[in-house]
């Protein structure tokens, strides 16, 4: 029988630990929609090494959740904030510089 220093029971349990549970670890770093699925899988079947596999095909399944970005904001581009939405007039349809009053087509105030 293999017998550990009393000090290496801590780092191997939360070494066990974590990868036990690096199939829901996966699925919650990469924003997965089924997480919560995921973490019950491997927390109730993961015991066993066909639920654990399971778990972490699944987590691996699908894309991670990605921020579409406004058209013309894709990725290579970087913008702090996106322009502020032009303002038409009510009357006209004109649109209408930012910090104006009037419209400069008909006059309508804004
Ligand atoms: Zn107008």
């Amino acid at each position: 029988m293999l017998i550990l220093p009393a000090f290496l029971f801590l780092p191997l349990g939360l070494v066990g630990l974590l990868l036990y549970f690096l199939p829901t670890i996966v699925a919650a770093s990469r924003h997965h929609s089924s997480v919560i699925g995921i973490l019950l899988l491997n927390f109730f079947l993961g015991w066993s090494v066909i639920g654990w596999i399971i778990a972490l095909v699944w987590a691996l399944s699908r894309p991670p959740v990605v921020v579409v970005a406004a058209p013309g904001y894709g990725p290579g581009l970087s913008y702090t904030a996106a322009p502020p939405a032009a303002l038409l007039c009510s009357r006209c349809g004109t649109p209408i510089a930012p910090g104006a009053s009037f419209c400069g087509r008909c006059g309508a105030p804004v």
